[in-house]
């Protein structure tokens, strides 16, 4: 065999977890695992590893994939979205219709379970972006701090600010030494309950800093269904049945 045909990757799939692995066996030293921007799983892995060790690999990773593949539907189903009239867009874990309007004044409302968008004519998608952008924020910021009103007390401890930023790999994280908490914006799509359990989640980091027993005692004090709503969390919205 010549060096080249040893050394050239080869390809193969597998099924783990009910999903089709494409498995790429080349000239390196660890496995690793991503998610295709289709959805689809990739595995590259030495060329000596053999199909028990990639499918325990795979299947180790579960709670990751499944919150990989969420973020990479809901980012095709929102990078997809062009904001036009009869588009649907998420909203505190429904999806809501836009309706969008050459009206006055120019802004963003809800009425009647509609995204009303009121625009110059020949708006672009950017702006009725950076509108829809504008009410999730507003939505956020006025969803917080009822929530902190209400488990602040609860666990005595108090956060020292909260940040609201779009983040891609994480719903929220605490600095244990500042006290300050920051908060995913892409939580204002999900069901209410998911920004509630991340609050609470980020209020007992304060109690304890690790992810140990003591902690999720502290979270299902406030949460017992944490492990559901946490799942939610995890999962894209759903889209509207057609009725
Ligand atoms: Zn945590």
């Amino acid at each position: 065999m010549s060096f080249f045909a040893k050394s050239a990757p080869r390809s193969d799939t597998l099924e783990v977890l009910g999903e089709t692995v494409t498995v790429v066996r080349k000239a390196q030293k660890n496995m690793y695992l991503s998610v295709r921007p289709d959805g689809t799983l990739r595995v590259t892995c030495p060329f000596s590893t053999d199909d028990g060790e990639i499918i325990r690999f795979v299947s180790s990773q579960a709670d990751w994939l499944r919150k990989r593949k969420a973020a990479v539907d809901q980012r095709a189903k929102t990078a997809g979205l062009e904001y036009k009239d009869g588009d649907a867009v998420p909203l505190w874990g429904t999806f809501y219709p836009l309706a969008v309007r050459n009206a006055r004044p120019y802004g963003v409302s809800v009425q009647d379970g509609t995204l009303v968008l009121n625009v110059p004519a020949g708006s672009t998608r950017e702006e009725r972006a950076a509108l829809v952008e504008s009410l999730y924020r507003a939505q956020f910021k006025a969803a917080v701090p009822p929530l902190l009103r209400r488990w602040q007390p609860v666990l005595g401890v108090a956060a020292s600010g909260v940040t609201i930023r779009a983040m891609t790999t994480r719903w929220g994280s605490c600095n244990t030494r500042t006290g300050h908490v920051t908060l995913n914006l892409r939580l204002v799509e999900k069901d209410p309950r998911c920004l509630e359990y991340v609050v609470v989640h980020e209020l007992c980091h304060l109690i304890v800093p690790d992810h140990s027993r003591a902690f999720w005692n502290c979270v299902a004090r406030c949460v017992p269904d944490w492990r559901k709503i946490r799942a939610l969390t995890n999962e894209a919205v759903k889209e509207p049945l057609d009725e």
